[in-house]
């Protein structure tokens, strides 16, 4: 405890070495006032010399004072010229206080020895302001030293303690009250360095967590704006930092014509990647996705990640649209190529738009709305394109959002119909099915085929309750026709969507449907994006007694063998491949094929489209099972149907009679 103490009193004696930022601090704040220390003690010696020269002692009285002040102008100089402590090193400091501390003590004993020597030869007068000076002298030397607080009690102490050892003896200790006055002066002053040091370290202290604290802020802020003007998966700028540097464009008046593009790139069939695959497969294919594109990009390009799928390149040419046009080609055959994520290998295509400021009021904000619509466009035509902007294309655009806000409405307020079209038996001619088809008859605009708003239905989600409703209904409708069967079309979204199943179950339960009449189309299309999905929803529709067709056939580029692997019942040839069937004709020959070799796998074929007898005679001979067209009835009512199937049992030769006479 005691030596604790000891130490501790010690230790106000020492430089405190193991903080180099304070020592730094203390450095810079005693080195200012170094110059004055020096300018005090050079003022005093001068008056000392001044009250007691004596020409006969020129070596004590003006030699010795004088070599001091040269020397304490030197080092006064040599201090006032150490500006800038922060050329130092943490050792060099060190050094510097540590010899500052030795030589304050050095030059207050010699200043003190200097004194009491001319003090023993001076009269009463030189003597008393001699005193008085060299106390004053003291006193100065810590105050100016008391940052560094080794040096001031050293000093304190040293020079105290040499002048109360001299002048409490001398003069018969005429001196002592003075003596005494200096102790305590000295121990106050001791006291004040001591809690000055105390303060001086904790601003110091204060002063770094401070800025430790401004740091991590910066950095916090920094990490902040990272985050809101990139993408965390890809690392590319996103949306808004796009939009930031489109602003940053806008502002420049020196755009020349067709310099600027911005292509808009959207990934077709990536939601069914993400569906079937999991967030981790998607995150990784966007990644790869990423990388590539930015491969393929100039690095005078900016290339964004804008959405969930969709990119956006700003790309700075003198001939901009065509350059685009070239850049954005390269990067939709790139985007198209197979990925392997997690041993699946995963493929999705791109719809991409693309404007450039070919007239006065494409500035640049505007060019990304032009190449988002452009690209819009390209996916309501089949996707997989690449389109330059039209101001026709707004028009298209306008008109899909306005269906799209009428679709919701439509349901609610009963606008929709179910029209059944028949599918007859090839070889008797009697209706076996019924292909049920969308119809919005009361919308308050105006009909609309479903070309016309299926596809939007799709892309907006809004086909789940579209589809849900015409299964419902027709399997309401049609169960209690007798046998007969009922095909539905399924979109590729419904297909996708695991509740489906569910709800599938639900209406034929709530409808007593027997699953074994009911049979689903999908489209070729699907088929190719999503070969796992689709096998596993066939099986499940399987099990539960229905059957599932292809629709479209003829449209893809699948051979009836690879479907034969998904367990497809039937095929449905789709009516553009009946347009050219004439006896010998290559069409003919085409499709007899397909029916000859589904056939062959047992799959039965229906064909769709049949317009003409000459068409139905081709493909009853070629082994069609069931056909569907004009020539057997187009979509109609419910009632017309009932109607239609009451007559269809007559034989084969007055139906074509009927036909014919109809
Ligand atoms: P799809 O499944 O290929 O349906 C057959 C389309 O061909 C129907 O058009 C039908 O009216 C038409 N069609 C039938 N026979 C002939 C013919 O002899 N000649 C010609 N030129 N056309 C014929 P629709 O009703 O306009 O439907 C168009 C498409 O809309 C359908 O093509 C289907 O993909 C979709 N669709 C219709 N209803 C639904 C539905 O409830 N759900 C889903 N997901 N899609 C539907
Ligand atoms: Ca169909
Ligand atoms: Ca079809």
């Amino acid at each position: 405890m005691r030596s604790s103490k000891m130490r501790a009193l010690l230790d106000i004696f020492r430089v405190e070495t193991s903080d180099a930022e304070l020592n730094r601090a203390q450095f810079r704040s005693f080195s200012r006032q170094m110059p004055l220390l020096y300018a005090i003690l050079v003022c005093n010696a001068l008056a000392i010399t001044f009250t007691s020269f004596d020409p006969a002692q020129a070596i004590k009285t003006f030699v010795t004072p004088a070599t001091m002040c040269a020397l304490a102008i030197s080092r006064a100089f040599w201090w006032w010229r150490q500006t800038d402590p922060d050329r130092l090193s943490d050792a060099q400091i060190v050094d510097y206080l540590k010899r500052t501390c030795t030589l304050a003590v050095l030059m207050t004993m010699s200043f003190e020895i200097w004194c009491i020597w001319v003090y023993q030869s001076a009269d009463y007068y030189a003597r008393s302001s001699l005193t008085f000076f060299l106390g004053l002298t003291e006193v100065s030397t810590v105050f100016c030293l008391m940052a560094l607080r080794a040096a001031a009690m050293r000093v304190a102490v040293v020079s105290t303690f040499s002048f109360a050892f001299y002048f409490s003896w001398a003069d018969g200790g005429r001196l002592l009250p003075q003596t005494l006055v200096l102790c305590c002066v000295c121990a106050g002053m001791m006291v004040v360095t001591q809690s000055y040091n105390r303060s001086f370290s904790a601003l110091i202290l204060s002063q770094r967590n401070l800025r430790m604290r401004q740091h991590e802020t910066e950095k916090l802020s920094e990490e902040n704006r990272r985050i809101a003007f990139s993408d965390p998966l890809s690392g590319l700028p996103n949306r808004r930092e796009l939009l930031t540097r489109l602003d940053r464009l806008e502002t420049r008046c020196d755009l020349p014509p067709d310099s600027l593009a911005v292509i808009f790139i959207d990934l077709d069939g990536f939601k069914a990647v993400n569906d079937e695959h999991g967030h981790h497969a998607g995150d990784a294919l966007i990644r790869s996705v990423c990388l590539r594109l930015s491969q393929h990009c100039p690095s005078s390009a900016t290339l964004a990640r804008v959405g969930g799928d969709e990119f956006a390149v700003v790309l700075e040419a003198p001939d901009a649209q065509a350059t685009a046009l070239k850049l954005a080609r390269a990067m939709l055959e790139e985007i198209s190529l197979p990925v392997l994520v997690d041993r699946h290998v995963l493929q999705v295509g791109g719809s991409i738009g693309i404007a450039a400021n070919v007239d006065a009021q494409g500035r640049p904000r505007e060019l990304l709305r032009r190449a988002d619509t452009a690209m819009y466009h390209v996916k309501t035509r089949g996707k997989g394109q690449v389109a330059i902007y039209d101001p026709g294309f707004d028009e298209g655009r306008l008109r899909r959002l306005e269906i799209e806000s009428q679709i919701g409405s439509g349901l609610n307020h009963d606008e929709f119909d179910v029209f059944y079209q028949p599918i007859v038996d090839a070889r008797s001619g009697a209706i076996v099915s019924a292909e049920a088809l969308l119809r919005w008859p009361r919308r308050p605009q105006g009909p609309l085929q479903p070309d016309e708003f299926i596809d939007i239905a799709e892309a907006t989600g809004q086909i789940h309750p579209l589809g849900l409703y015409v299964l419902e209904r027709a399997c309401r409708e049609i169960g209690p026709l007798g046998n007969l069967k009922l095909s539905v079309n399924v979109s590729p979204a419904q297909f996708r969507d695991p509740a489906f199943e569910r709800q599938v179950c639900h209406v034929l339960e709530q409808t007593r449907f027997p699953p074994e009449r009911l049979q689903f189309e999908i489209t070729e299309g699907y088929l190719l994006a999503n070969p796992e999905r689709v096998v596993s929803a066939v099986e499940a529709f399987k099990a539960l007694g229905m059957s599932v067709a292809l629709d479209d056939f003829g449209t893809g580029f699948t051979s009836i063998h690879y479907l034969r692997s998904y367990g497809f019942s039937h095929i449905k040839i789709d009516k553009s491949l009946l347009a050219g069937l004439a006896p010998g004709a290559k069409a003919t020959m085409l499709v007899t094929g397909a029916i000859t070799l589904a056939c062959g796998l047992d799959m039965a074929v229906i064909a769709e489209g049949v317009e003409t007898e000459a068409q139905a005679d081709i493909l009853r001979a070629a082994g069609c099972h069931e056909l569907q067209g004009y020539l057997f009835g187009r979509p109609m009512p419910l009632a017309e149907f009932i109607k239609a199937c009451e007559q269809s049992g007559r034989p084969i030769a007055e139906q074509r009679r009927l036909r014919a006479a109809g």
